[in-house]
């Protein structure tokens, strides 16, 4: 993958500026100063924080379909044409927000820029902290001349400045892994969850994902006595323990939790004949921000799989579906309105923590079953969306509580009654359900809100609490009839 970076030039751009702010004394005569190169026209302009953005094309400013985020590195791309003229001549490329970020390169001058090299433009990288809510840019090829001479097509804007709406606010992506020790085979086995391995972590979801930053940290290991298979089996237990966690730690709703968990002493011997890597309850209703308290997900924590697997579950936890790539996907769960081949992320990308050009054939999308996953400017919209609800700054103040009961069901007639949890602010909104609920003083018929997981039968029914706890439910969840009991997990 290409990775040439710009040359700066600062001895250049010395002596340009120093030409331009000359002593004033030349009289009549005009004095050279920096004007726009003659030759060079600018054609597109593009900021990459992840996926391609054109702010303008053709000497006109463009709004772009792709989220902007506030604080978010980027790279700024110019692309250009230079008359057969004036190529091989050097001149100064500038990108300039304001006194503080100003950006000057020399460029040797080609006949044209293209997408798929990225030393045919003139690239700026630019750090997050002069992307505030406006970008307010103006980019130029400069030389030295007189007025009568200036190119204003070598200029954008020709006079004064351009302003670009960044529409997402600076915001942290907030992650807590929950290791559970693996003790079904006696080895009470923990995955790595060292200092270097968070960083891993944090590196990948900041790639992926439409945000400022990203914050990973971990709790401490919680023993688990039961199998947990490559076949699914086990597996939902450990999603109700895990979805007790942000209660018993006291933790806001805009964290997510991922349960890690490693239970074989290799990938190769967990996986040899297949397997469920991780599970995430698909966490799409209401569309706009979920339900915080699945704003959860489990996965292996072996070292090739973990950090891919985790940011593939987190973005079901963020709504998504999958992508039509690769084999075992169950059909239900595809989003067949994905935009592009589903064996490509669609649009050329950047790698902010690497600083990479992505070619979009070279890429499928994380959300898919296939190799070498990247973000498609789909899903990367889809996952702004959600976190615009999500990672917000912190609610003050006193709000409406709602208190449930979560109902594990397993799909073939049988659940768990389990942890209770309360929601401040809004009532959960899943798949509505009818549930007849028998306490000590009764039994009334109450509706409970569904999820399902996404690689699983079953999924969570939330229960409004009962003024005495329920002992049993009743309820039909995808035409199974259920009975779930009152049990209390490890
Ligand atoms: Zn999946």
């Amino acid at each position: 993958m290409e990775t040439a970076r710009f040359r700066l030039v600062v001895l250049l751009a010395t002596f340009f500026l120093g030409a331009a702010c000359g002593d004033g004394s030349g009289g009549d005569t005009p004095q050279p100063h920096l004007i726009g190169a003659p030759g060079v026209t600018i054609t597109e302009v593009a900021i990459y924080q992840g996926p391609k953005c054109t702010i303008m094309s053709g000497g006109v400013a463009q709004t772009c379909d792709v989220p902007l985020i506030n604080g978010r590195d980027a790279l700024i791309r110019v692309f250009y044409q230079a008359d057969p003229s004036v190529v091989g001549r050097t001149v100064l490329g500038r990108f300039s927000i304001d006194a503080e970020h100003t950006y000057e390169v020399g460029v040797d001058l080609i006949a044209a820029s293209t997408e798929e090299n990225l030393g045919s433009t003139v690239n700026f990288v630019v750090p997050g902290e002069a992307i505030n809510q406006f970008l307010t840019y103006q980019v130029a090829f400069l030389q030295e001349g007189v007025d009568s001479e200036n190119n204003p097509t070598a200029i954008f804007p020709a006079q004064g400045v351009q302003t670009v709406t960044v529409d997402g606010i600076i915001n942290t992506f907030r992650v807590i892994m929950a290791p559970f020790a693996y003790c079904a085979d006696g080895s009470c086995r923990v995955p790595d969850l060292g200092p270097a391995v968070l960083e891993g972590f944090r590196q990948r979801f900041l790639q992926l994902y439409p945000v400022t930053d990203v914050e990973v940290t971990t709790r401490a290991p919680h023993d688990w006595n039961s199998v947990i298979a490559p076949n699914g089996d086990g597996w939902e237990q450990l999603g109700m323990t895990l979805a007790g966690f942000r209660n018993q730690d006291g933790e806001s709703a805009d964290v997510y939790y991922y349960g890690i968990f490693n239970p074989a002493s290799s990938f190769y011997a967990y996986c040899g004949g297949g397997c469920m890597l991780g599970v995430t309850l698909l966490n799409s209703s209401p569309p706009a921000e979920g339900n915080p308290q699945l704003r959860m997900a489990l996965g292996v924590g072996f070292e090739e799989q973990a950090a891919d697997t985790a940011a593939h579950e987190l973005g079901h936890a963020h709504g998504l579906e999958h992508v039509n790539c690769g084999y075992g996907l169950d059909p239900n769960s595809i989003d067949y309105n994905y935009p592009h081949d589903p064996n490509s992320i669609g649009v050329w990308s950047w790698d902010i923590v690497n600083e990479l050009l992505l070619d979009p054939d070279t890429k499928t999308d994380i959300m898919g079953y296939c190799e070498d996953t990247w973000i498609s400017d789909y899903h990367y919209s889809k996952l702004y969306d959600r976190a615009a609800w999500v990672n917000l700054p912190r609610y003050i103040g006193s709000a409406p509580q709602f208190s449930y009961r979560i109902v594990a069901v397993d799909g073939v007639g049988g659940g768990i009654i389990n942890n209770s949890v309360t929601r401040s602010s809004h009532e959960i909104k899943g798949q509505p359900l009818e549930v007849l609920a028998h306490s000590a003083d009764g039994t009334r018929l109450v509706t409970g809100q569904f999820f399902r997981w996404d690689h699983l039968p079953g999924g969570f029914v939330y229960v409004p609490e009962q003024k005495s706890p329920m002992e049993r439910v009743e309820l039909t969840v995808r035409g199974v009839h259920t009975f779930a009991e009152r049990r209390i997990l490890p």
